[in-house]
């Protein structure tokens, strides 16, 4: 396929929006898909936009995956039900997340449509609001997304369909993380095209930056954080051991809700470096949550992904985010069992946001005494409890139940796994300027108006604020 043929890409989600990754590159007639990612919306919603594709799945000659958040993987199992069998691309520790995270993703649907169903028997649904629904997908259409799976290491060129190559590069915004880079030739011309898939940030201990890409003609490239600036890691482990420090003094508790994937190990990872690098006097680390325990295994299998700091910190300890510091509970009598232990005590479990999730128990016991504290490491959508705590309201409802917030809330900005607009702008001055046409994706507008303005000096042609569905020649 050497030779003259038009490229195109359609943003078919994530744009002016950060949920719902899926860009459609066409290189003549063919066609790559790029991740398949869930939007957030209500799943039970015959209207969502999770239950239409708005291209053909048929048509796709590959998908390319840039790493395992849902809102970037969750619509995978979706595909096969519309009959797609084509490859799958993604890196190795990539493959095995996506894994753990879309059974996971069909065990909460399944248990969605049941509690619909027991409520509508109940009588709730009068209003006809619950909606006769099925799962989005079930266990079964992730084992084909599984079987489909093609592993591809980090920096190794691959042709994934004729003419088109394939080279992932480290994003260092969660294990396994890649920038798509797609090389091909066009009218005689050597072109490179990059997404960025999410962009991790500089310097922040476990996972290195992500990787200098040069050479780039088109760029996709995200802007979640685009107009903000995020605290250091320095200055997030100095106010990680002053809480602490507090919670030693006054013999309490410390509850972190953290999102299974990724801000889990990277709180365990904090923890550890606080106790050992800067000689904190330890407190117990309890993580309770068996997702992010089958997480962790997983992160523990890929070694060689973390900075040689972070290396060489877990080589101390007899198993990567293992040390006689950090316990793991398995069963719900484990979960119960750290209501009756005393401070000092760090509690890590989801759900992130605090909807779901064993956190709520720990909550539901913690909440009301002001010696113990609450620290929010993640962004809290609105309407969620996690927000109310992180807004501090005097009353929380947990469950079914009003507690008194009295426990101290800490709201710490910038263990955010994305980069912000300083750690964009030092990776744009990195690729050496001169892209021809830039997109920018995953971001709210006010956020990718913000970021146009430092990416412009580094492209030929006016930066494009992606619009939903609009094609664009490349
Ligand atoms: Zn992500």
């Amino acid at each position: 396929m050497v030779g003259v043929f038009s490229v195109q890409i359609t943003f078919h989600g994530a744009a002016r929006q950060v949920t719902g990754s899926a860009h459609l590159l066409e290189f003549g007639n063919r066609r790559i898909l790029l991740d398949c990612g869930l939007f957030d919306s209500d799943r039970l919603n015959p209207d969502s936009p999770n239950r239409h594709f708005t291209f053909d799945p048929l048509s796709l000659d590959a998908v390319v995956i840039s790493h395992a958040h849902n809102d970037h993987i969750g619509r995978l199992p979706c595909l096969m039900r519309a009959g797609y069998r084509g490859p799958i691309y993604a890196t190795p520790a990539t493959a095995d997340i996506l894994n753990v995270m879309l059974r996971d993703s069909a065990r909460i649907q399944r248990e969605d449509v049941r509690q619909a169903e027991a409520r509508r028997s109940m009588g709730y649904d009068d209003q006809g609001a619950i909606q006769a629904i099925e799962p989005l997908f079930e266990l079964h259409d992730v084992e084909w997304v599984v079987e489909r799976l093609q592993r591809l290491p980090y920096d190794v060129s691959t042709e994934i369909v004729e003419g088109v190559h394939l080279t992932y590069r480290d994003a260092g915004h969660i294990l396994g993380s890649a920038m798509i880079q797609l090389d091909y030739t066009e009218a005689g011309t050597k072109r490179r095209f990059l997404f960025t898939g999410d962009l991790g940030r500089r310097s922040m201990g476990l996972l290195p930056d992500p990787t200098i890409v040069r050479g780039i003609d088109i760029l996709v490239s995200e802007s979640t954080y685009g107009a903000k600036e995020l605290d250091s890691h320095d200055k997030l482990i100095k106010q990680l051991h002053a809480i602490v420090a507090r919670a030693s003094r006054l013999r309490s508790k410390i509850i972190i809700p953290a999102f299974s994937l990724g801000r889990t190990q990277r709180m365990i990872y904090c923890f550890q470096e606080l106790f050992d690098f800067h000689k904190v006097k330890p407190i117990p680390v309890y993580v309770d949550s068996p997702l992010s325990n089958r997480l962790t295994d997983i992160h523990r299998e890929h070694p060689k992904a973390y900075t040689p700091r972070a290396q060489k910190l877990m080589d101390r300890d007899p198993i990567y985010f293992g040390s006689s510091n950090v316990h793991y509970s398995t069963g719900w009598e484990d979960s119960r069992r750290l209501n009756n232990l005393d401070g000092p005590l760090i509690i890590i479990a989801s759900s992130g946001m605090c909807d779901a999730g064993r956190v709520r128990h720990h909550l539901k016991h913690t909440v009301s005494d002001p010696d113990n504290a609450i620290v929010i490491v993640s962004y809290q959508a609105e309407g969620t409890l996690g927000r109310q705590i992180a807004e501090g309201e005097e009353q929380i409802k947990i469950i079914d139940q009003w507690y008194d917030l009295n426990a101290a809330v800490y709201v710490l900005d910038g263990f955010s796994g994305h980069a912000d607009r300083n750690d964009l702008q030092w990776w744009y001055e990195q690729t050496g300027g001169n892209i021809e046409r830039a997109f920018l994706v995953h971001g709210e507008p006010e956020q990718m108006l913000s970021l146009s303005e430092i990416l412009q000096p580094h492209v030929t042609t006016d930066v494009v604020m992606a619009e939903p569905l609009h094609t664009y020649e490349v």
